[in-house]
């Protein structure tokens, strides 16, 4: 039955924009706890420690679908999301 509705055109067929967001490095906080990277299912952000300082780097922004499951394990409120476009 949905699908004769679909196929009538009376259901909206566009998907909802989940990759509007991503995530955004806002502070130097990082303690280097690596919950943020364990919890992402795309590998997106990395750890690096240069000049002694734990610091998270968002190495590959293109797999980032803006989830937000890192900034809500983030202790140090040190990741927030952003919009795709302003960045
Ligand atoms: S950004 Fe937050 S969750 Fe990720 S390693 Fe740093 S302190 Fe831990
Ligand atoms: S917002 Fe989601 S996909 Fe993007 S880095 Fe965080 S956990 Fe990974």
């Amino acid at each position: 039955m949905l699908r004769k509705i679909w196929d009538l055109g009376a259901v909206k067929k566009t998907k909802p924009d989940r990759r509007q967001y991503i995530v955004n490095v806002m502070n130097a906080n990082c303690c280097g706890c690596r919950q943020c990277i364990n919890i992402c299912h795309r590998n997106v952000s990395e750890l690096t420690d240069a000049d002694e300082t734990y610091r998270i780097v968002v190495k590959h922004p293109e797999r980032c679908t803006g989830c937000g499951k890192c900034v809500a394990t983030c202790k140090h409120n040190t990741l927030g999301l952003a919009s795709r476009k302003a960045v």
